[in-house]
Parts: C-alpha cells; structure tokens; sequence
C-alpha cells in the first residue's frame, strides 16, 4: 500500500544514495567542496546505463558520430567562441562575511519576482532592486557591495608559461566546432551529420546547492547536427509526425502563464513553432529518452526560452524540463539552434574555412563584360591626367561603360570623353558549378548527472515504509539477485555456480548470503534489482528456483534450464513478469 503523505523524496534519495551507494558529496573527510559529486559503485553502474540509451538512439540508431576531446583548452577557442565575453552569472558579495552569492538567485527568493524578470535585468538595475528593497546577506544580514559579472568558466595556465591562458570547457560543443573539417571528411564530405560528445564539463557556479542538479564538475552530452539551411528538411519527421509534445511557448511564458499545450508533430511543424524540423525530430529524441529511463510524458515539457534567456549563440531554444518534488520544473537538456554562429566564429578567428561546397544541379553560365583601358593610346592624349583616369575607370562597372558608348558614343569620367578608341571591351562565359557556405547547427544538450536525478526520483516507490527503486529494467544497475535461502546445506554453494553461469551468460548478478532472506530482498528492492533468484532445497531436488519480481513482490517457480532465454527475453523487454509462467508452459 502507498502511504498517501507524500515523502520529500530529495532527503529519501540524499539518505539512501548515500547508504546505498549511488552518490554523495566528495572530499566529505576535508570538510566537502560544493558543487562535486563521487558516484558509487551502483551510481557508477546507473550513469553508464542511461549513457548507453542516449548512445543507443543517437549513436547507434541513428548513426551520429562520437569523439572525446579533452576537457581543458586553449584561451582562443573560448574566446573565439564569445564564452570568455558572455559565460558569466551577476554575483553580490556581504561587506561583512565576504559570502558570494547569484544575485540574480537572491532576488528571486527574497522578493518573489520571477527568475524570468530577473534575468533580464541589468547589473545596474540589479543594484538599484537590491538597494530599493533593502535585500541584506542570506547568511548575516549585512549589506551587500554592488553586484558584478562573475566569470563562470574555471581559468588555468596550459604549461609554465604565464601567457598560455587555458580553460575548463563549459560544454563540450566547441571541441566539436574545431575539429569540423576532419569530421566532415569523416561524413565523406556530405550534409547532413551529426557529432556527440558525452564527457565532463566544468563551470564555477557561484552557489550550488542543488545537489546532482547544480554541479560545478558534471557530465554534458552535446550533439552538434549540421545541415544545409537550404535543405534543411529532416527526412525521418514523417516518422514521428504523430508524436505528442507538451509545449510551452514564450509568449505565454513572458506573460507568467503556465499552460502548456499538447501538440503533435505535425501541427507545431504546421503552426511553424519550432524554426528547424531537425531541432523537433531531436525533441521527440529526448522525450522518448525520458521516457525510457522512467520519466512519463505528463511529467515532461518543452518550453520556449525568451529572447534574453537565450545563449548568446542560440536563435531559437527549448528546454526539456522534468518536474521533481523539490525544486518544480527543472531543465534536463537544451535544444538550441545555433546557425553557423560558432563555426563562423572560429573561422573568422582561426582563419581555417569552414565553407562547405555544394554542386549545383544545373551548372550556372554567366556572362562576364571587362572593360580594358587602352594605354597605349590613353597615355599620350591625357598625360599626367592618364593614370588616374585609368584608375577610376577600372572603378566602374563595366556595363554602365558598355551602355553609354553603346547609345552615346563615349562615356564620360569627369571632363574627359572616353570612346571606344580608348577602350578594349572582353566578354567572357563564367561556368559557376557549386557554392561554398557554412552548415547550420542544431544542438540537442543534455546534463547526464541531471537524467541521473530524475531516473532516480521517478523510481522511488514508497511501500510499506519501503524504499523501491523501480527502474526501467534496461537501466537497472544490477540486474538480477542470487540469494541461498539460508546458507547451509549446499545451498550457498549451488546458489554462486547459478551466479556464476548467469555471469557467463552476459547478466549483471549479484550474490547475496548476508541476513534474512527478507532483508535481502528488502536490500535488493532499493538497489533496484528487477529480479531476484532464491535457491531452496526443492532446487537440489529439480534444478528450478524461484524468481521474485521487484515490483509485484510475486513470485513464480522456473526450471534452470530455462533461465538463459528468459531471462534474455525479459531483459530486452520481449516478455513481462506476468508472462513467465506461460513462458514455461509452452516449453
Ligand atoms: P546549457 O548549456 O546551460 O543549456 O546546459 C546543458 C545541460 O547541462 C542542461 O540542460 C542541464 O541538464 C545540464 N547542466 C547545466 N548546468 C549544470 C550544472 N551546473 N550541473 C549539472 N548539470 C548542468
């Protein structure tokens, strides 16, 4: 039975993380360091699990390269990029405490004024609210000095030399930028493709304390898609035309309203609501990525970010939101158009060419007139008048020369009547085959540490004052338990060869003799393990055991023989729990 009184499960999942051993926060034994997370051996094994679902529909099915690059770089790239001019947050600082904290945070929760307005402010006007309401220290009330832009990107030196300034990459798109020309030899020079990269990122948050959701070290998958923006259709939307996506737009936002609306594919597509099909058919993506590791479409929506919310390279962005108990709506990934922005960026600042080039269906013939001046004749009749005459000739399109000697007989530069004597007149055919441009980028970003808290949140089942992890099975950490029923009479033994074979067969198992057989099941259901497998005495006499499922709490009796393909067949989601006793039935 579920208790009606709904638990704060942000301190049910803090408590039994750390127990448990998903996560907790690191360098505890020097008193802890904010804004860092160390997974634990469950934790560890989760955070890879929802990693492979991002890289089993982006990497695997739908073909999207993937490179790692490393984490610190060069000054230039993130200057290039605009990052070092617009990669900050405002901050205030207590004139007593010296405490640091987002001013733009300590407005929201002092005065209620929604994060939307805030963000829009600027530092002066910043300064002018906190002075007009007063707004003192969170921590000892003293005033605050005057607000500043803090520089959110960790700086370092690359080598001993002082001018070699370097940084903690915030994401993980620019490494992506840089590299274009070799990965788009890679794509055999041909749009559209797509690169991901899923590794940590680094960003100084002024004050996190959000746990997993605000973290100044976490993991950032970042898909950077090119396409031709003259061609920029997305040739699978027609499979996912009928999908349903909960959106909410800014102009409902910027006037505080909150209705979200469900639309399908093809209407937002129809009503024109999001600027690239490859950005939508990449939010269906991530709704079924949610989906996936546990997290119900009611509890999902994409909204539209107002014009000052955006990054500083973003046309058009959504953000995925999920809503957990503690903190509401919070942002899972980012989708934001990025247009050429970046890559013309580095071009502009590195001088490589990004340009790609596009052939021509029906090569273009266009004719070219040149008007050449006839030195040997201008020469002696102008003098020393000669060469700048030439010079402004050279200036003048060619074809207003060629028509007025063609209806006047001569064309005038200043003062000075030019004939055709003057004049050479070449015509050329000019065969144009291609043209080079700069892809357009769409971005899909997501903050894996973040997937981590929602999977979590979302399989947090309270039952009779128990704690369930019920995860999708495809992404439980351990997959099945192997408990002796007692640990005596050969039991323990009979129960680590089934282990052990099921090991061999590509499961994730975990033995277990400690305590009761209840305990351990208790043990198991907050691990998250989809199945356990109990050896008893009738298994020393028939070779079956008993599987319990996680959430049902059944139980069903199986002969060991037919473990391997059920077990396979209920991992890969081909058969239910309820089904295993048909399944043994029919063999
Ligand atoms: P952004 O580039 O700011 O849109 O971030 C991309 C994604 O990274 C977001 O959608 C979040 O899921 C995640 N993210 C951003 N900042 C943090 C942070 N400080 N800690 C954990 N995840 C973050």
């Amino acid at each position: 039975m579920i208790k009606s009184e709904e638990p704060d499960k942000f301190l049910v999942l803090n408590e039994l993380a750390r127990r448990r051993g998903f996560f907790w926060p690191s360098f505890e034994i020097y008193g802890g360091a904010g804004g860092f997370v160390t997974y634990g051996p469950l934790g560890k094994k989760l955070k890879l699990n929802i990693e492979s679902k991002l890289r089993d529909i982006f990497v695997n099915r739908l073909g999207i390269f993937e490179i790692e690059s490393s984490i610190i770089t060069p000054g230039k790239v993130f200057e290039s990029s605009g990052h070092v001019n617009h990669f900050k947050e405002p901050m205030v600082e207590c004139l007593n405490c010296n405490k640091r904290f987002r001013a733009d945070h300590l407005i929201n929760e002092k005065l209620g004024i929604s994060l939307i307005d805030v963000e829009k402010m600027s530092l002066a006007e910043i300064e002018e609210v906190i002075k007009k309401n007063e707004i003192e220290c969170p921590e000892c009330n003293h005033n605050l000095k005057e607000p500043t832009q803090f520089l959110t990107m960790f700086k370092t030196l690359i080598g001993p030399y002082s001018g070699a300034t370097g940084y903690g990459r915030p994401e993980a798109a620019q490494s992506i930028f840089v590299e274009f020309n070799r990965l788009y030899k890679m794509a055999r020079e041909k749009l559209p493709f797509g690169v991901i990269q899923i590794g940590h990122a680094l960003r100084n948050e002024i004050s996190p304390r959000q746990g997993l959701i605000r973290l100044r070290e976490f993991t950032i998958a970042d898909l950077e898609f090119f396409f031709d923006p003259e061609v920029a259709e997305c040739n699978m939307i027609n499979e996912v035309e009928n999908e349903i996506l909960p959106i909410l737009l800014a102009e409902k936002r910027e006037k505080g309203l909150e209705d979200t609306i469900n639309l399908t594919v093809r209407e937002i597509l129809d009503k024109k609501i999001v600027c690239s099909e490859w950005q939508l058919f990449f939010m269906v993506m991530a709704k079924k990525l949610l989906i996936s590791i546990g997290v119900p479409i009611e509890k999902q929506r994409f909204i539209e970010k107002l014009p000052w919310e955006k990054a500083h390279y973003a046309t058009q962005c959504f953000d995925q939101e999920v809503y957990v108990t503690r903190w509401g709506w919070i942002e899972v990934s980012g989708h934001a158009y990025r247009t050429d922005f970046d890559l013309n960026c580095h071009m502009q600042a590195s001088g490589a060419d990004f340009r790609v080039f596009k052939e021509l269906e029906k090569p273009i013939v266009k004719k070219q007139l040149t008007v050449k001046p006839k030195m040997a004749i201008i020469g002696p009749e102008f003098k020393d008048k000669a060469a700048e005459l030439v010079g402004t000739l050279l200036k003048i399109p060619a074809e207003e020369i060629v028509e007025s000697l063609e209806k006047k007989g001569y064309y005038l530069v200043g003062d000075k009547k030019i004939s055709s004597n003057h004049v050479e007149i070449i015509q050329q055919k000019n065969i144009i085959r291609g043209k080079r441009f700069i892809p357009h980028v769409v971005e899909p970003s997501f903050g894996c540490d973040r997937l981590f808290y929602v999977a979590l949140e979302y399989a947090l089942t309270i039952k009779d004052e128990r704690n369930i992890l019920s995860f999708p099975k495809t992404i439980a950490p351990i997959q099945i338990g192997v408990f002796p029923l007692i640990n005596k009479d050969g039991l323990n033994k009979k129960s680590k060869k089934i282990a052990a074979f099921l090991r061999t067969e590509g499961l994730l198992v975990e033995f277990d003799e400690a305590g009761s057989i209840g305990r351990r099941y208790a043990r198991a259901d907050e691990s998250g393990i989809p199945l356990c497998i109990t050896v008893d005495y009738a298994t020393l006499e028939d070779d079956t055991v008993t599987i319990r499922d996680r959430d049902l709490w059944d139980q069903v009796r199986v002969p060991l023989g037919n473990l391997p393909l059920l077990l396979s067949d209920y991992f890969k989601e081909k058969i239910k729990f309820k089904d295993f006793g048909d399944f043994i039935k029919s063999k």
